[in-house]
C-alpha cells in the first residue's frame, strides 16, 4: 500500500529516492507548515548512515555510464526535468509554501520557474563549452572536463527549490550523478522532485535524493570516500563538520554560508528608492543570505532616510503566505523564531536601541515584526551576527572610507548593496567592498553565468556559470607532441 500523503491536493512521496527507486526507512520525522504550526502534513523517511551508503552506492555504480554521455546527451535529461518543473509549476509552489512559507505568488512566478531555469542553464553551458587548444613548446594541448564522480549536495531550509536545483544542475551537466540531502525544515518540494526525476527517465541511481536529519544521513553522506565532490549550502557551523570530513578523504567541497550585507545610502542617491530597497529587506523574514541587513546611511540624509523607511516599511503585511496581499511570511520554525528573538532581547539588554518592532507579531503564530536596531556600538552582536531573521540594523557613516570601514567589519562578505548617483563612486564602492557580489542601485539582479560565493565566513568557492562546471569536473591536460 502506498505510503504517500496529499499536501493541498498534490501527492507526496515520504520515501527516498535512491536508485530509481522509492525507498522507504523505519524511522520518520514530521513535517509542519509554519502558517499553522499545530498541523502535521506528513511524515518522510529519516535517512541513517545505512541510507547513506546505499545511495552513494547507487550513485557511484550510476557513474561510469553517465560520465561516458556526450553534454548533449545529458542535457536532454535535464530539459526534460525542467519542462517538467515548468508542468508542475503549480504543485511545486503550493507544496513548498506550505512546507516553509514562502510568498506563493513568488513561488510561482520567480523561485520555481527559476528552478527549471537552473537546470536548461547548465545543461546549455556544458554543451557549449569550449575545450581550451594551443600549442606551445612543440606540443598540441588541450583541457578537458572529465566528470569527477558521486557528488553530495547538501542544502538548507530557505528557498529549498531554487536553491537544490541550483547546485544539483551543474552536478549533473558536469557528467556526476548527485545524491541530494535537502533540509529536514522543508523537505516536501525535493520529495516532489524525486517524482518528476523518475518521470524525466533519468537512468537509475543518476540522481538520488535522501531525506533525514543533517547529523545522521548527512554526516554519513559527506563522509563517505566514494564521494567525490561536496556542494554545501548552509551555515558556517555545519560547513566546518562538512570540511572536515571532505578533508579526510581529501575531497573538493563548496560551502555556500551565511551573510551580513550592508546596504549602504550615500547622500548623492535616489533616497526614496534606497529607503524602498531597505524596507524590502524585511521579504521572506529576513530569511534571505543575500540580504542587506546592515543599513549604513550618510549621516548628511539620516532624518529623511528613515522617514522614508519607515513609510515603506509600514506598508507590510503579515499574513498567511497564500494570501497575495501578504508581503511578509511566517518564519520557517518557533525553534528559528526564539533564535531570532534571542538575538533582539540581548540587543535590548545590550542598550541597543530598537527603532521598530521588536516583538513576536500574534502568539502561536510564527510571524516577527519587521524590526529594526540602532546599535550601541559597531561590535554589537546584532550588527556582527548573521540573524537570518526580519531584523536590521541601521548606522550612519559620514564619507566613504567610513562607510567601507564599516561594510568591511564583520567576518562575513557575501554581498553588499550601494545606492549612490556618482559612477565613480559606484565603481570605488564595488571594488572596495569586501564581498562575493556588490549590487549598485539594485538587488538580487542575477546572471547565472556570474560567479557567485562568499568571502571569509561566507564560504569557500563559487557557483554559477562556468564555474561550477570547473569544479564539478577534473580539469585535465593533455600534451601530444607534435
Ligand atoms: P544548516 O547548516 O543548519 O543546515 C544546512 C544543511 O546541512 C541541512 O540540510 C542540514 O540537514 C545539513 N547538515 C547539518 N549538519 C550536518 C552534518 N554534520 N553533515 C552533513 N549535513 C549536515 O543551515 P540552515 O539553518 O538550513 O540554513 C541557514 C543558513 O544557510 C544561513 O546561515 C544562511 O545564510 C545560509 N544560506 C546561504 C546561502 C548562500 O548561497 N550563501 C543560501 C541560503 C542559505
Amino acid at each position: 500500500m502506498s505510503n504517500r500523503f496529499i499536501v493541498e491536493g498534490v501527492s507526496i512521496s515520504p520515501d527516498h529516492l535512491i536508485g530509481g527507486k522509492r525507498v522507504p526507512s523505519k524511522e520518520t520525522f514530521a513535517v509542519h507548515s509554519p502558517l499553522n504550526w499545530s498541523v502535521e502534513l506528513g511524515r518522510i523517511a529519516r535517512g541513517d548512515g545505512e541510507t547513506a551508503q546505499q545511495a552513494v552506492a547507487a550513485a557511484e555504480q550510476a557513474f561510469p555510464a553517465w560520465a561516458a554521455l556526450s553534454s548533449a546527451e545529458r542535457a536532454t535529461y535535464l530539459h526534460r526535468l525542467a519542462d517538467l518543473i515548468e508542468e508542475r509549476k503549480e504543485d511545486l509552489a503550493i507544496v513548498e509554501c506550505m512546507d516553509m512559507a514562502m510568498l506563493h505568488e513568488s513561488l510561482r512566478l520567480r523561485l520555481i520557474p527559476r528552478g527549471a531555469l537552473n537546470f536548461r542553464n547548465y545543461a546549455d553551458l556544458a554543451v557549449d563549452y569550449k575545450e581550451r587548444v594551443w600549442s606551445s613548446k612543440g606540443t598540441a594541448n588541450r583541457v578537458v572536463r572529465m566528470p569527477a564522480g558521486p557528488t553530495v549536495i547538501i542544502t538548507p531550509w530557505n528557498a529549498p527549490f531554487m536553491l537544490s536545483t541550483w547546485k544539483c544542475a551543474p552536478a549533473l551537466a558536469a557528467g556526476n550523478t548527485v545524491i541530494l540531502k535537502p533540509a529536514e525544515w522543508s523537505p516536501l518540494s525535493a520529495a516532489l522532485l524525486g517524482d518528476l526525476i523518475v518521470e524525466a527517465g533519468f537512468p537509475a541511481g543518476v540522481f538520488n535524493i535522501v531525506q533525514g536529519i543533517g547529523e545522521e544521513v548527512g554526516a554519513g553522506l559527506v563522509s563517505d570516500p566514494r564521494v567525490r565532490r561536496i556542494s554545501f549550502t548552509g551555515s558556517p557551523e555545519t560547513a566546518v563538520h562538512i570540511g572536515v570530513a571532505a578533508a579526510k578523504n581529501i575531497v573538493p567541497f563548496t560551502a555556500e554560508l551565511g551573510g551580513k550585507g550592508p546596504l549602504i545610502v550615500f547622500e548623492d542617491a535616489d533616497i526614496d528608492a534606497a529607503a524602498k530597497k531597505a524596507a524590502g529587506q524585511f521579504d521572506d523574514s529576513g530569511q534571505v543570505c543575500l540580504a542587506g541587513t546592515r543599513i549604513l546611511v550618510q549621516a548628511s540624509i539620516r532624518d529623511k532616510f528613515l522617514e522614508l523607511f519607515h513609510h515603506y516599511a509600514d506598508q507590510h503585511v503579515m499574513g498567511d503566505s497564500r494570501d497575495e496581499s501578504t508581503t511578509i511570511s511566517p518564519m520557517i520554525h518557533p525553534v528559528h523564531m526564539a533564535r531570532v528573538a534571542g538575538f533582539v532581547e540581548r540587543a535590548r539588554k545590550n542598550g541597543d536601541t530598537i527603532v521598530r518592532g521588536g516583538k513576536v507579531f500574534k502568539e502561536g503564530g510564527l510571524w516577527y515584526e519587521p524590526t529594526l536596531i540602532e546599535p550601541k556600538s559597531n561590535a554589537s552582536e546584532v550588527v556582527q551576527s548573521e540573524i537570518f531573521g526580519p531584523v536590521l540594523t541601521f548606522q550612519t557613516f559620514v564619507d566613504e572610507a567610513d562607510a567601507v570601514r564599516l561594510a568591511n567589519s564583520t567576518k562575513y562578505g557575501l554581498s553588499g548593496i550601494v545606492y549612490t548617483s556618482s559612477a565613480e563612486r559606484a565603481e570605488r564602492m564595488g571594488l572596495a567592498i569586501r564581498a562575493g557580489t556588490v549590487w549598485v542601485n539594485c538587488f538580487l539582479v542575477r546572471d547565472l553565468t556570474a560567479p557567485f560565493g562568499g568571502v571569509g565566513t561566507s564560504g569557500i568557492g563559487r557557483e554559477g556559470g562556468d564555474y561550477a562546471l570547473d569544479f564539478h569536473s577534473e580539469l585535465k591536460t593533455i600534451q601530444i607532441l607534435d
